[in-house]
C-alpha cells in the first residue's frame, strides 16, 4: 500500500476532530440538526486549518445513510466514498491548479442541469480567488438560483480578492490560526500512536513553526519520524532551517540600534530561509508585540507564545525600547501588511515600514514627529551631558548605545529634561543611524557587552550548539577592571560553562564581537557571586568624554535642523 502521510492519516472525520474551530463546527452542526444548511459557504482562513477537511464533513453528514446528521456514521459506503476521496457526490476542485480552469467552468455550467437524485452534491471549489473571470461569472449565475440538490462550499486564504457579489451570496466562516498548544497536543498524540520517539521541546518548536498550520506541523513530523533515533530540539532546529525566533531578535537589535545596514541583513537572512515576505511581516509585528507587551505588562509574559528562555531573552530586548517606540513600530507594520494585499512589491514595503521605525526622521507622520521630539529630548537632557570637550570629541554615534541611569550621572549643570516621562534612557537608539555593528569601541564599558550580549551569543552559537544552550539565557552582571561575571540559569550551567574549553569560547566571542578579552566567570542566579545589581556598576562606566556629543550637536538651531526637518528662512546674521 502507498505510504499515506500523517497528515492524510490523522485527517479529522467529524465535527468533534476539528481542532481549533469550535465556532465553525458548532454552527454547521447545528444548521444540519435544525436543517438551516445554507446552499452556498465561503470559508476563509490560513492554509492547514480545516477548510477541506470541514467541507467533507459536512457532505458526509448530509449524505450518510443515517444523515442528515452531525454525527456521520463514518462506515456506510456514502462515508467510506467520501472519507476516501472516491464519492461521485463531492466534487473537489482546485482554481489555484491552472489546467482546471475550463473544466471549472464546464462544470459550473453543468451544475444547473445536472438530475437531482437523492444524495446532495457537494461542490468544493479551493481557492476560489484564482477562479479566471468566465469561471467567476458561471459561479456567480449558478449562485444566484442554487439548484435545491446542490451545496457549494468556497475556500480561500485570501478572503479579500473574492468578489463582493460572490461573497454576498455566500454565508461566510473564518478559520483562525490553531492555537501553538492545540498543535503541540495533537503531535504529541500522533507520534505517540506512530511510535515516534521525539522530544516534548522538539514538539513544541515544531507547533510554534507551524504557524497555526496542522498540515505544516504534521508534514514536519512526517520528516522527522523517519530520523529512527529520539528527535531532539536541535534536530528540528537543524531541519527548519535557523531558529526564526533567533532571526528576529536579530532585526529587533539591529532596529534597536537603528543600524539601517543590519536590518537589510536581518530581512535578507530570514527571506532566504524561503520564507514569504509577508510571513516575515507578520512574524516581525508578532515579535514587536510581544516587545510592547513585555514592556507595558511584564505580568503578562504568559500570554506570549515563546519559550521560557526566548521571553526573558524578549524582556531584555524590550528594555532597549520605548513603548510609544514599540507602538509605532506595530503601527507601520500592520499598515504595511495591509498594504501588501493590493501591492506586488512586498518586500519593498517591508523594509520601508522598518526603515520608518528605525529611523523617525523618514516618516512624515504624527507619530513619527513623536519619535523625533523624543530623541531630541533623550539628546538635550538626559544623554548629552554639558559638554566639557572641544566639538572634537567623538560623536556618540560611533559608540553602541551606552546604558545608564541618567539621574546619577548627569552633572549639575546639566539641563532638565524636557519631559520627565523620557527618563528611561536605556537603549535609546543611536542619534545617527550610521552605527555598523563591527564598529568597536575604544574603551568598552559594562553598557556595551550588556548591548551586545545577543549578538555575543551569537557568535557562541557559531562555534558550539550546546555551548549557546547553556548559555541560554544569560546575563552579564559586573565587568570591572577586565573581570566580567555572567549570570547562567543554574549551578549545573555555571559550573558546565566554567570548564575551560567552555569559557574560553565565550571569550573568543567577546573578541569578535567586541574587541575585548576579559576573563569571565560564571555563577548561577539568585546566588552570591551574582547578586550585585548591574545598574550599581553601570555608573562607573559613565564618562562624560565618552557620551558627550559633539557641541554642533547640541546647537538648537542644528537640532531642529536635523530633527525636525526645519529650515532656517531669516536670522539675525543674515541681517546684518
Ligand atoms: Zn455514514
Amino acid at each position: 500500500m502507498a505510504y499515506l502521510s500523517l497528515y492524510r492519516k490523522y485527517r479529522s472525520q467529524t465535527f468533534e476532530e476539528i481542532l481549533g474551530q469550535e465556532h465553525i463546527s458548532s454552527t454547521l452542526a447545528n444548521a444540519i440538526r435544525e436543517d438551516k444548511v445554507a446552499h452556498a459557504y465561503l470559508f476563509t482562513g490560513p492554509r492547514g486549518t480545516g477548510k477541506t477537511s470541514t467541507a467533507r464533513i459536512l457532505a458526509k453528514a448530509l449524505n450518510c445513510v443515517n444523515g442528515p446528521t452531525p454525527q456521520p456514521c463514518g462506515v456506510c459506503p456514502s462515508c467510506v466514498a467520501i472519507t476516501n476521496g472516491s464519492s461521485l457526490d463531492v466534487i473537489e476542485l482546485d482554481a489555484a491548479s491552472h489546467s482546471g480552469v475550463e473544466d471549472t467552468r464546464d462544470i459550473l455550467q453543468g451544475v444547473a442541469l445536472a438530475s437531482a437524485g437523492s444524495n446532495k452534491k457537494v461542490y468544493v471549489i479551493d481557492e476560489v480567488h484564482m477562479l479566471t473571470t468566465p469561471s467567476f461569472n458561471a459561479l456567480l449565475k449558478t449562485l444566484e438560483e442554487p439548484p435545491e440538490h446542490v451545496i457549494f462550499i468556497l475556500a480561500t486564504t485570501e478572503a479579500h480578492k473574492v468578489l463582493h457579489t460572490i461573497q454576498s451570496r455566500t454565508q461566510r466562516f473564518d478559520f483562525r490560526p490553531i492555537p501553538t498548544d492545540v498543535i503541540a497536543k495533537h503531535l504529541l498524540d500522533v507520534a505517540g500512536k506512530e511510535s515516534i520517539d521525539v522530544e516534548p521541546d522538539a514538539i513544541d518548536i515544531v507547533a510554534r513553526h507551524a504557524e497555526g498550520s496542522m498540515r505544516d506541523a504534521l508534514s514536519t513530523l512526517d520528516q522527522l519520524s523517519s530520523f529512527g533515533r529520539r528527535v531532539t530540539a536541535v534536530d528540528v532546529e537543524r531541519l527548519l532551517g535557523g531558529r526564526e525566533d533567533d532571526a528576529y531578535a536579530e532585526l529587533f537589535d539591529a532596529l534597536a540600534q537603528g543600524d539601517l545596514g543590519s536590518i537589510f541583513w536581518s530581512v535578507h537572512s530570514i527571506v532566504a530561509q524561503g520564507a514569504d515576505v509577508r510571513q516575515v511581516a507578520r512574524g516581525a509585528l508578532a515579535h514587536a508585540r510581544s516587545l510592547l507587551l513585555l514592556r507595558t505588562a511584564p505580568d503578562a509574559g504568559e500570554l506570549i507564545d515563546a519559550a521560557p528562555a526566548d521571553r526573558m531573552t524578549m524582556t531584555t530586548q524590550s528594555e532597549r525600547f520605548t513603548p510609544s517606540q514599540l507602538l509605532r513600530i506595530v503601527d507601520l507594520l500592520a499598515k504595511a501588511l495591509t498594504e501588501m494585499r493590493d501591492a506586488p512589491n512586498h518586500r519593498l514595503l517591508l523594509e520601508v515600514a522598518l526603515i520608518r521605525s528605525a529611523s523617525p526622521e523618514t516618516d512624515p507622520s504624527a507619530t513619527g514627529l513623536l519619535g523625533r521630539i523624543e530623541r531630541l529630548e533623550r539628546r538635550i537632557g538626559i544623554e548629552g551631558p554639558v559638554p566639557q570637550v572641544e566639538a572634537a570629541a567623538p560623536a556618540p554615534a560611533a559608540r553602541p548605545p551606552e546604558r545608564k541611569p541618567a539621574s546619577a550621572s548627569a552633572p549639575q549643570a546639566a539641563p532638565k529634561p524636557a519631559a520627565p516621562q523620557a527618563a528611561p534612557a536605556q537603549g535609546a537608539p543611536e542619534p545617527e543611524p550610521t552605527t555598523s555593528p563591527s564598529a568597536i569601541p575604544a574603551e568598552v564599558g559594562f553598557g556595551h557587552i550588556k548591548d551586545a550580549w545577543q549578538q555575543t551569543l551569537r557568535e557562541v552559537s557559531k562555534s558550539s550548539k550546546r555551548v549557546h544552550a547553556l548559555l541560554n539565557p544569560s546575563r552579564p552582571t559586573k565587568y570591572d577592571d577586565g573581570a566580567l561575571a555572567v549570570e547562567v540559569q543554574s549551578e549545573f550551567h555555571a559550573e558546565e560553562m566554567s570548564n575551560d574549553r567552555n569559557r574560553d569560547m565565550v571569550i573568543e566571542a567577546l573578541h569578535a564581537s567586541l574587541g575585548i578579552k576579559p576573563s569571565v566567570t560564571f555563577a548561577a542566579a539568585g546566588s552570591k557571586q551574582s547578586t550585585s545589581p548591574p545598574e550599581e556598576d553601570d555608573t562607573s562606566v559613565v564618562d562624560i568624554s565618552d557620551t558627550a556629543p559633539a557641541a554642533a550637536d547640541l546647537d538648537p538651531i542644528e537640532l531642529l535642523k536635523k530633527g525636525l526637518g526645519a529650515e532656517v528662512i531669516e536670522s539675525d546674521t543674515d541681517k546684518r
